[in-house]
């Protein structure tokens, strides 16, 4: 794939394990006002972005957060690893009360690459987690097509590593 062109009006979910690269990518193509990060999410309302009991508190300032970006008409990408259909089911809901561009951009890394990516950081995940969320994304890469997204794009590792690769917004 050479690019992605969206519409200024979109609501960009990455969707992938731990450590497949989904923050990097965003930072690499978007400001850092358009990103709002799960991870950043639980820092803010806990003070650490590792903290699992916060998560429910967590994803509420996400969601609230997209949402408000969306109520004023900004392009927004939403970093979590929105691995469950649930968990996009609930960006479906905001983005379409805004009459939004839903875009699911699926991560699909070879696991290896994900262990040794996670490995040689500082936030390290349990290995095992991996592994369990590489099923998830299995099952997720057969049936986003049929969730309700305007597009589903699936980006592999030669997209990672193509300097190339554009993503244009409209
Ligand atoms: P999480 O869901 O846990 O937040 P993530 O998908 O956001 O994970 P990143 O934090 O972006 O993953 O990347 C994991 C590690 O892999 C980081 O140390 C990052 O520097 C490295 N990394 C990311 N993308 C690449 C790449 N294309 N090539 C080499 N290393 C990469
Ligand atoms: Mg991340």
């Amino acid at each position: 794939m050479a690019g992605i062109s969206l519409p200024g009006t979109t609501l960009l979910v990455l969707c992938g394990t731990p450590g497949c690269g989904k923050s990097t990518f965003a930072s690499r193509y978007f400001r850092e006002t358009m990103i709002v990060s799960s991870d950043q999410c639980r820092f803010l309302v806990s003070d650490s972005e590792t903290n699992m009991a916060a998560s429910r508190e967590a994803f509420k300032l996400f969601r609230f957060t997209i949402e408000r970006r969306l109520s004023l008409g900004r392009f927004t990408v939403a970093d979590s690893t929105a691995i469950t259909r649930q968990s996009r089911g609930e960006l479906l809901r905001i983005g379409r009360k805004y009459g939004f561009n839903i875009t699911l951009l699926i991560f699909n890394i070879p696991e290896d690459v994900c262990l040794a990516r996670n490995a040689g950081r500082e936030r390290r995940v349990v290995r095992s987690v991996i592994a369990k969320m590489r099923q998830m994304l299995q099952r997720t890469l057969r049936d986003a097509h049929n969730e309700g997204f305007d597009n589903v794009y699936i980006i592999t590792e030669g997209d990672l590593n193509n300097p190339a690769f554009r993503i244009n917004i409209r």
